[in-house]
């Protein structure tokens, strides 16, 4: 565990108290460490953090991270509210896309985990076209029974990848990290959502513009309606947040 981390308490979540820019060279050194520990990076949004607000066990495998970034608006308001800001949100997505063009110059390779059958290697064939050189170590879907994990593990494991990416959804690709990781040979395991979805060309991230706004929330919702259950978490989390800070 890193001593000097600055970090946050957003409703007792750590979350990082720095730029995207030095998140990417922090995952980068993480990823290219020599030491034998594998390093865990989580990228809570507000539904995540409202998650571990809840139970503290996800709360614990959160704050035992590496690092945990400001992924989402929400959070970063929430801190504005604390009067303790973060400097700007660090997207999980962007966080990733940085650290696959910095491996695909040096190397490391990356493995793909999560979502549907075959996804994964779309994504894999996409990845390799727009990062050139970029490794892909391997594969695997994330619709799995757990008497396979063994088999999964070994599979991460002889494919030599250095990160990754687990895309199971929260908070099971969290635990699944935490619990896994004294098994795992990676360097960084990083869990992302959905991302192995855009890299497949199955979800489409929002347009920059929504993004620079700060409604790349509005822009999900907008194309899968049906998350709106979902999205109920956000005015909830922000009430959390100040009710929270009243009391303190
Ligand atoms: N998923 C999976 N295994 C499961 C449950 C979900 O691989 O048992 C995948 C799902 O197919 C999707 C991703 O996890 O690719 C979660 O996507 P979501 O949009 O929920 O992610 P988030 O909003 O957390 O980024």
């Amino acid at each position: 565990m890193d001593t000097k981390r600055k970090t946050i308490e957003i409703l007792g979540v750590k979350i990082d108290n720095i730029t995207a820019d030095t998140a990417l060279d922090k995952a980068y050194k993480l990823v290219t460490d020599n030491s034998d520990r594998t390093a865990m990076i989580f990228t809570p949004n507000p539904e995540i953090v409202m998650a571990a607000y809840n139970d503290e066990s996800f709360k614990e495998i959160l704050n035992s991270a590496d690092m945990c970034t400001a992924d989402g608006i929400g959070v970063v308001y929430a801190s504005k509210i604390l009067k303790n800001p973060f400097p700007e949100r660090v997207a999980g997505f962007d966080l990733t896309c940085g650290l696959l063009e910095k491996i695909s110059h040096s190397g490391e390779g990356v493995f793909l985990f999560g979502s549907k059958p075959g996804v994964a290697e779309t994504a894999a064939e996409n990845l390799k076209a727009k990062y050139k050189g970029l490794k892909i170590s391997g594969t695997h879907h994330g619709y799995f029974k757990e008497e396979d994990e063994e088999e999964i593990i070994e599979k991460i494991n002889n494919s030599g990848a250095k990160l990754l990416l687990v895309c199971l959804g929260a908070p099971k690709q969290e635990k699944w990290i935490y619990a896994n990781r004294d098994k795992l040979n990676v360097k960084l395991c990083m869990g992302v959502g959905g991302a192995v979805d855009v890299f497949a060309g199955n979800v489409k991230r929002a347009p920059d513009i929504f993004i620079k706004m700060n409604l790349e929330w509005f822009y999900r919702l907008m194309k899968q309606p049906s998350r709106i259950g979902r999205f109920a978490a956000l005015p909830k989390f922000m009430i959390t947040v100040m009710k929270n800070k009243n009391e303190n």
